[in-house]
């Protein structure tokens, strides 16, 4: 089961992989999570990519198609793997191809509208950074982290205006993937406007219509 995900921010992409990461036993690899905690721990890797990371520019190709060929090479990606943020690029979609052969990409749509009110109710703390949201994971005492008490902020990515924008880059940026993977015929387009569950669900129907996973008795 090797799959790409592709949607934009806000949407909830890394939600559905994690419940199907945990669910069918395969990794999920997102380049975003690793270049955050290479640039966390000050690795030779994380010195060479923080420049681009943190101004919000596309890491080189080479620099990334050789990450995720380390990452694939790994003993628990035999089985499958979610792949999250990556490829970016036709040409790293093109090394991808050259790596291994992918079963689905799934695109993950909902319109702009539904993404900001998914992200508007976002909390975050400060502190320890564990994540609520106003509508439906609230704090127990409003503004306010349940688990070490600091104020709760609302990251400042996820106020509207910020989220059209990236909603934008990310609609320029993955256009051309998305149009290679299209013709390749590997494109499955999934409507996510709907609650994460019904999503996932969706997924898992396709990827048992497809043979990719047993039908539960
Ligand atoms: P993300 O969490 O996927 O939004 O990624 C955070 C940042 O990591 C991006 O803004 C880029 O700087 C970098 N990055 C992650 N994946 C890639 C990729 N496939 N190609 C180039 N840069 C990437």
């Amino acid at each position: 089961m090797k799959l790409v995900f592709i949607g934009p921010p806000g949407i909830g992409k890394g939600t559905y992989a994690k419940m199907l990461s945990q669910k069918y036993g395969i990794p999920h690899i997102s380049t975003g999570d690793i270049f955050r905690e290479e640039i966390a721990k000050g690795t030779e890797l994380g010195l060479k990519v923080k420049q681009y990371v943190e101004k919000g520019l596309l890491v080189p190709d080479e620099i990334v198609i050789e990450v995720v060929k380390q990452v694939l090479q790994r003993p628990e990606c035999g089985k499958g793997f979610i792949l999250d943020g990556f490829p970016r690029t036709v040409k790293q979609a093109e090394a991808l191809d050259g790596m291994t052969k992918i079963d689905v990409v799934f695109l993950f749509e909902a319109s702009v509208e539904v993404i900001i009110e998914r992200v508007s109710g976002r909390l975050i703390c400060q502190n320890c950074g564990a994540i609520y949201n106003i509508k439906w994971k609230p704090p127990k005492k409003p503004g306010i982290c349940d688990i070490c008490g600091f104020p709760l902020i609302r990251r400042k990515d996820d106020e509207p205006e910020v989220v059209r924008t990236r909603y934008q880059v990310y609609k320029q940026t993955f256009e051309p993937v998305i149009e290679y993977y299209r013709r390749k015929g590997v494109l499955i387009e999934i409507d996510s406007s709907k609650d994460a569950h019904i999503v996932v669900a969706e997924v898992e129907r396709i990827l048992k219509e497809k043979g990719l996973v047993k039908e539960q008795v």
